[in-house]
């Protein structure tokens, strides 16, 4: 018996019969004797399609409108997952962000949670009633709607948590937990039991598609115990908490990123300031920077190459070329890329992980172009269309191929 939080994700509620199926499980949740907040995210491809019928109108929309636009989605699924559940013979409330406690700051459709005041969701938790509360939403100071940028309903969930102390926050997905690689792309990929947030975090962030980045930065934070679990598949799912067992893994997952460019400036001035003043310029357009690197000077000149979303690399061309240094240095762009990551808390204490990858890329006859570290993972850049077949066979090396 305790409080658990819930969440399910847009195809775990893509149809009525899926929406009953969510209720199900709430249901079965409660009738242990726990209290149950459950957080759901709009029907199926609903925020997409959303999008798209803004993008019809107005291209240029304000952000504010699309806020309003977006938030939508989970009305309609709050309101329906409330009224399966009240057909099942239990009591349900559904609320909105801001009428379960969320004030935001006032980035539209990126916005950040800065509290969740839990008065509303108490007195309905007294009152016995199952709460369904809307993912991806809050209010500002303004009392306009926000949303918290896509995915965002993982970090609602983590956020009731959180505030409620819950004693678990479950994430119910299509998938049966986070596995060592995509499971529909490496036939051999594991599941894993446990998982430790840093390592969440970096698969989250390196292409890993099971969890919300924020989502996990805010549990390790708050310290919310979460699980990975499928929607149709009644089996365990993964634990991301502090501490996980090894289970003899040296490294606890292989994900691969095709969405990355590299630009590349030849023929700079070796002289001090010159890195400085390129990454001050794309910091200033708010353009994020990933793998980086400088070659050594040669002849007074040096070279310089990094990596930017896709999205980024027309901006990012543009703010280098109109650095007035830049002058014969070439600036040139390249999207035929994708970065490969392996990563686990144990290569901290375990030499050789760098070695293991690079051969097994070496044995595909696969050529690595940059590649960048840190204490749990490795990231190498090499030719996409590689980018699969370099997965499989990093995986194996890691993972053998039973
Ligand atoms: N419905 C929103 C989205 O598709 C939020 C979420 O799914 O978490 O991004
Ligand atoms: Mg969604």
């Amino acid at each position: 018996m305790g409080l658990i939080v819930q969440k399910f994700g847009g195809s775990s509620v893509a149809n009525a019969e899926r929406v009953m199926n969510v209720a199900k499980i709430v249901t079965d949740t409660y009738k242990k004797g726990n209290d149950v907040v459950v957080v759901v995210s709009a029907q199926g491809d609903t925020t997409d399609d959303l999008i798209a019928k803004a993008k019809e109108i107005n291209p240029g929309a304000p952000k504010r409108e699309m806020d309003m636009l977006m938030a939508a989605g989970e009305q309609i699924s709050i309101s329906l997952l409330a009224m399966a559940i009240e057909k099942l013979g239990y009591h349900a409330v559904s609320l909105l962000g801001w009428q379960a406690g969320f004030s935001t700051d006032s980035v539209y459709s990126a916005a950040r949670i800065k509290k969740v005041d839990t008065k509303r969701l108490k007195t309905e938790l007294g009152n016995k009633k199952i709460v369904v509360v809307a993912g991806f939403q809050g209010i500002n100071k303004y009392d306009d709607v926000t949303t918290l940028g896509r995915g965002g309903s993982d970090t609602s969930a983590v956020a009731i948590a959180a505030a409620l102390h819950a004693d678990k926050c479950q994430i119910y997905t299509d998938v049966d937990g986070v596995y060592t690689a995509d499971p529909r792309k490496v036939k051999n990929a594991q599941r894993l039991s446990e998982i430790t947030y840093d390592e969440m975090l970096e698969l989250a962030t390196l292409g890993a598609q099971v969890l919300n980045n924020r989502s996990v930065e805010m549990a390790k934070k708050y310290n919310v115990q979460l699980e990975v679990i499928s929607s149709l598949n009644p089996i365990p799912g993964t634990m991301v908490k502090e501490t996980a067992k090894m289970e003899k893994m040296l490294v606890r997952g292989v994900t691969k990123d095709a969405d990355a460019s590299r630009i590349s400036i030849t023929g700079l001035n070796d002289v001090p300031g010159v890195a400085f003043k390129i990454f001050a310029s794309l910091a200033a357009k708010n353009i994020n920077v990933d793998i980086i690197l400088q070659s050594v000077g040669r002849d007074g000149t040096k070279d310089i190459a990094f990596t930017v979303s896709e999205a980024h690399a027309d901006d990012a061309v543009m703010a280098i070329n109109s650095l007035p240094f830049i002058g014969d240095a070439k600036v040139v762009r390249d999207d035929t890329i994708a970065k490969i990551s392996v990563v686990g808390a144990g290569m901290e204490t375990h030499p050789g992980t760098a070695s293991t990858m690079f051969e097994a890329l070496f044995n595909q006859d696969i050529n690595i172009q940059m590649i960048s570290t840190s204490e749990i993972k490795i990231s190498v850049l090499i030719d996409r269309k590689d980018a699969d077949r370099a997965v499989a066979a990093v995986h194996e090396a890691f993972f053998g191929n039973v």
